[in-house]
C-alpha cells in the first residue's frame, strides 16, 4: 500500500470507528500562531491553562522525532437536549456547556485516536505516532485549521460547514508524509452576531480571546470570580456556549448522532441546591463521567452559589446561611455573602451581621460589608419616602404652632 492508498484507507477506518471529520496537514511550525500567541501572552489574555512553552505549542518537531505530518481528528457532539427539565421556584437548576455533556469527550477521542494508531502501525509497522486532544502540547483548532476540518471563526471556534463548531478535536503526529489537506476559506465574513452577543465582552476584534474575562474560563477557576462577572454568569455551572448557539453557522446542526454524547439531562441541567452539600466522593460519583467535573467540585459548588444568587432563590437562604457559618473554604462564604446579598431577605442579612463579628478572613470581611451596606441602603431607600413625610409635617406643625 503506498502512502495515497493508506491515506484512503485511514480516511475510511476513521469514519468506521465514528471520526466525523480528518484532515491532514505537514508537521511544519506553526509560525502564525506563534506570533499571536506571543501577542496574547504581552496582553495578559491566557486563561493560565495553556502549555507555558511556545516552541512545543507550535512546533510538532519538538514533539516527535522525523514528524512529517498531522492528521486532525473532529467528532461532533450534540447541540440539543432532548427531555430538557425546567427548573422553577425551589429547584433551579444550572446548566452545564455542550462540550460537557455525555462521556468525557478526552476518554472517547483518545479511545479512537488509539484506535487510529493501531491501524496505521498494522500497515506501516515503522510509523511513530503522537497523539494528543486538548491538553496535548499542539493547538487542536489550529490544527484543524490549517487541515481543513474548518475555519477558524471570530468565536475562537472552528466552524465545519456539516457540524458547525459543535465539534471536539484532536490530533495525531506522524512520521509518513501524508498529502496534506486545503484549508479552508473563512466564512463568517461581515457578521459580529458572537462579539456583539458575548456577555462579557471577552470577544476581540480579529478572532483573539481575552480568556481572563470569558465565561467558559471563569467558571473553571477555583478562586473567587471578580464582581462584574457574577451577575453574568447567570444559572451556568460549567463553561458558556453563548457565542456558539448565537452563531448563524450552527442553526439546525444539532448532531445527535453520537450515542456516548448524549447527555443525561440530570447531569446536564442538574438541580442546584444538592450540589452545594456533595461531598467529594458523592461528587466525584455524580458529575466524575463528564469532562466538566475536571476541576473537582469546589468551581462546581461556587457555580451554583452565583446561580442561585440569579434566581434570587429563597428556599436556598437556610442552606447558604449554614455554610456561611459553617464551610472552612473562605471562596464559599465569600461568594454566599454577595448571593445573600442579592436575593435580599431579613434572614441572610441576621446571618451576615453575625457573622461579621467572627470571620477572620479579610475578603470574606469584604464581601459581608458590601452585601450589608447595599442592604442597609436598600432599606434606608425604602423609608426615605416616610422619613421625609415626617420631617415635612414636623415642620408644618412648627409653622402651624407660631
Ligand atoms: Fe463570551 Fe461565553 Fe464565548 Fe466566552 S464562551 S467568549 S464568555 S460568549
Ligand atoms: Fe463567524 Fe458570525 Fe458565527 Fe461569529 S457568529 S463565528 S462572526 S459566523
Amino acid at each position: 500500500m503506498n502512502t495515497i492508498e493508506l491515506q484512503q484507507a485511514i480516511k475510511e477506518y476513521a469514519e468506521s470507528i465514528g471520526i466525523d471529520k480528518i484532515g491532514f496537514t505537514t508537521a511544519a511550525p506553526f509560525r502564525e500562531l506563534k506570533n499571536r500567541l506571543v501577542r496574547q501572552q504581552e496582553l495578559g489574555y491566557q486563561s493560565g491553562f495553556e502549555e507555558k512553552d511556545l516552541d512545543k505549542r507550535t512546533e510538532p518537531a519538538l514533539l516527535l522525532d522525523q514528524a512529517e505530518s498531522i492528521i486532525a481528528i473532529a467528532i461532533a457532539y450534540p447541540s440539543r437536549m432532548e427531555n430538557s427539565p425546567r427548573g422553577k421556584k425551589g429547584e433551579r437548576r444550572g446548566i452545564f456547556c455542550r462540550a460537557s455533556w455525555g462521556t468525557d469527550y478526552h476518554t472517547v477521542l483518545r479511545a479512537r485516536l488509539r484506535l487510529l494508531e493501531a491501524f496505521i502501525i498494522e500497515h506501516v509497522p515503522t510509523a511513530r505516532v503522537k497523539s494528543m486532544v486538548d491538553t496535548g502540547e499542539l493547538s487542536d483548532r489550529a490544527v484543524a485549521e490549517r487541515a481543513g476540518i474548518g475555519w477558524s471563526a471570530k468565536n475562537c471556534s472552528i466552524i465545519t460547514p456539516e457540524f458547525g463548531s459543535y465539534v471536539y478535536l484532536g490530533e495525531m503526529i506522524t512520521n509518513i508524509p501524508f498529502e496534506p489537506d486545503e484549508p479552508m476559506e473563512d466564512e463568517c465574513g461581515d457578521c459580529t452576531l458572537c462579539l456583539d452577543a458575548c456577555p462579557t465582552g471577552a470577544l476581540i476584534v480579529g478572532g483573539q480571546l481575552d480568556a481572563t474575562r470569558c465565561i467558559a474560563f471563569l467558571t473553571q477557576t477555583k478562586t473567587t470570580i471578580p464582581e462584574e462577572f457574577r451577575d453574568k454568569i447567570g444559572n451556568r455551572v460549567y463553561g458558556c456556549d453563548t457565542c456558539q448557539t448565537i452563531c448563524p453557522k450552527n442553526r439546525k446542526k444539532h448532531n445527535l448522532h453520537q450515542e456516548v454524547f448524549k447527555p443525561d439531562p440530570e447531569l446536564a441541567k442538574p438541580l442546584l441546591q444538592p450540589i452545594l452539600s456533595l461531598s467529594n466522593r458523592q461528587f466525584k460519583e455524580r458529575f466524575g463521567e463528564v469532562s466538566g467535573s475536571w476541576r473537582g467540585k469546589n468551581p462546581i459548588q461556587r457555580n451554583a452559589i452565583i446561580a442561585l444568587a440569579h434566581f434570587k432563590e429563597e428556599a436556598a437562604v437556610p442552606e447558604l446561611v449554614g455554610m456561611l457559618q459553617n464551610d472552612p473554604r473562605p471562596v464559599m462564604r465569600g461568594t454566599i455573602a454577595w448571593a445573600l446579598g442579592k436575593i435580599g431577605t431579613e434572614e441572610g442579612f441576621v446571618a451576615m451581621e453575625k457573622s461579621l463579628v467572627t470571620e477572620d478572613d479579610s475578603d470574606v470581611r469584604i464581601e459581608l460589608e458590601k452585601a450589608l451596606d447595599g442592604w442597609k441602603k436598600k432599606q434606608l431607600s425604602k423609608y426615605q419616602p416616610i422619613i421625609e413625610d415626617v420631617l415635612k409635617w414636623r415642620y408644618m406643625l412648627h409653622y402651624l404652632s407660631r
